[in-house]
């Protein structure tokens, strides 16, 4: 079971919008364009990138492959795990299929912040958590309860969910 970025954030926002999203429950807002099926070739790519389709894992802003870097921009104002969890996922996947990147960094223009996260041992084995994680709720024939999230009234889900 092939599992996105996308789907890893959502395991740190709401569980039961991961098992909606995976399900084709797809509101139009939540409807993306990932890009899928296209082997990364370290070769392929020049000095810089924009929009790298990294096989079944999603789409990665942009990267400096020559210096072990990927980067992703958020237009939210809150950083979050959900977006820690999406890059972290990328780093395993990258070097997990040979491509050696060693950090992520997340940048927040509205907020003029960047966080950065460190691939290691630690990042490697929470990765490989979160998509355990993210296949079991998957795998359930129901999705999980309601949780009352103050993000909740701007989810795309918010009527299925509360009507
Ligand atoms: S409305 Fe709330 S509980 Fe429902 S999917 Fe969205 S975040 Fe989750």
């Amino acid at each position: 079971m092939h599992i996105t970025g996308k789907e890893i954030s959502y395991l740190y926002i709401c569980k039961r919008k991961l098992w909606f999203f995976r399900h084709g429950l797809r509101p139009e807002l939540e409807n993306d364009n990932v890009r899928i099926g296209m082997h990364l070739n370290e070769t392929a790519f020049r000095r810089e990138e924009k929009d790298i389709p990294i096989g079944e894992a999603g789409v990665i802003d942009w990267a400096a492959f020559k210096h072990g870097i990927i980067h992703e921009t958020k237009k939210g104002r809150s950083p979050g795990k959900g977006d820690e969890a999406q890059v972290r996922y990328y780093l395993w996947w990258l070097n997990d299929n040979g491509i050696r990147v060693s950090e992520a960094q997340i940048h927040y223009p509205k907020m003029k912040k960047t966080n950065v996260v460190k691939w290691t041992e630690a990042a490697k084995i929470q990765a490989e958590l979160d998509v355990a994680a993210c296949r079991k709720i998957i795998e359930e024939p129901k999705p999980p309860e309601v949780c009352k999230y103050p993000y909740c009234k701007s989810c795309a889900y918010m009527e299925l969910c509360y009507s």
